[in-house]
């Protein structure tokens, strides 16, 4: 089953998406951390990448469809994979479902979370990574079991450079809206779009969302 997950900034797709990962075993493919994790090793990818990234800017085509096709054919992506981050134009979607197509797949399910911008531009503020093994958490509503401390490996949590950059996060936000947000409208007229609410107001959280769609996804 080919999952995408949809959503701006600080929805909590990433979680999410870990969370059906370690439930389904179908891999999360996040396009963010494959440019991180270049970016860390200062592959030409990563160097490439990273003056787009630095500024909230979206990574050209170019550089981005190759990659995601690529991760897309590896053993462990044969029954399915979780998208996280891509696609993220409406350009993107179709050279996604061309790269399904040509391998007689499509896209199975496209999770749309939703949250209210007071809480997102907050979230995004109190994220902190897990360079080592990608994990997500939120100094205030996740916070690590030890501080500064992942859960998962034990490796120092982090600020994304681009988290603590106020005017990155203002661009970020703008773009989704400009660019990612009319893939809505894509998949709802595939009649694929699940649409779900995350929110402190309605006591909605990520971990909820995901138990509910592991459910849908097993039946
Ligand atoms: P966020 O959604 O919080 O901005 P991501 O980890 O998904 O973070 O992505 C970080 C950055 O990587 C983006 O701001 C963008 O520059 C780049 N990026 C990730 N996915 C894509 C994509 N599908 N197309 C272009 N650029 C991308
Ligand atoms: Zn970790």
């Amino acid at each position: 089953m080919n999952i995408i997950m949809l959503g701006a900034q600080g929805t909590g797709k990433g979680t999410v998406a870990g969370l059906i990962s370690k439930e389904t075993g179908f891999p999360q493919i996040s396009t963010g951390d494959i440019f991180r994790q270049n970016i860390k090793e200062k592959t030409e990818l990563g160097v490439e990448a990273d003056k787009y990234i630095s500024q909230g800017n979206l990574v050209p085509d170019e550089i981005t469809v190759p990659m995601v096709k690529n991760r897309l054919t590896e053993d462990d992506a044969i029954n399915g994979a979780i998208l996280d981050g891509f696609p993220r134009t409406i350009e993107q979607a179709q050279k996604l479902d061309e790269i399904l197509a040509a391998e007689g797949k499509k896209v199975d399910l496209v999770i749309n979370l939703t949250t209210p911008k007071d809480e997102i531009i907050e979230r995004m503020l109190t994220r902190r990574v897990c360079p080592k093994c990608k994990a997500t958490f939120n100094t205030k509503l996740h916070p690590p079991k030890v501080e500064g401390v992942c859960d998962d490996c034990g490796g120092a949590l982090v600020q994304r450079d681009d988290d603590s950059n106020p005017e990155a996060i203002r661009r970020r936000l703008e773009i989704y809206e400009e660019k990612t947000s009319p893939l809505v409208d894509y998949y709802t007229q595939k009649g694929v779009i699940k649409t779900e609410e995350i929110s402190l107001s309605i006591n909605r959280m990520g971990p909820d969302v995901a138990k509910d769609m592991v459910e849908y996804i097993k039946n």
